[in-house]
């Protein structure tokens, strides 16, 4: 039991200081960067802005705004997709 807690800990503290932002389009990847950076990305139709360790679609010129109106992801796995422009911004 206690080894478990412990394992929880450790993957725990890894996530936290080691996750990357991925930014793909058409299965290219465009951007890998720190989440722990805050920067503001400028792509093909689609700003992406990376803040306090949250990733954030903050303007889009795609006529649904799906990817503007999703919720700032900030954990592992965790994706944001513009379909209409086919880009991908996930947390690795
Ligand atoms: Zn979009």
């Amino acid at each position: 039991m206690l080894t478990a807690v412990i394992l929880i800990f450790v993957i725990n503290f890894s996530n936290i200081s080691g996750k990357t932002v991925v930014i793909k389009s058409e299965n290219e990847i465009l951007y890998e960067v720190s989440l722990s950076k805050n920067r503001v990305i400028e792509l093909d139709g689609n700003t992406v802005e990376i803040k306090n360790g949250c990733v954030d679609v903050t303007k889009a010129d795609c006529k649904n705004q799906i990817c503007v109106k999703h919720k700032k992801i900030s954990k592992k796995g965790e994706s944001i997709v513009c379909l209409p422009n086919r880009v991908i911004v996930e947390i690795k």
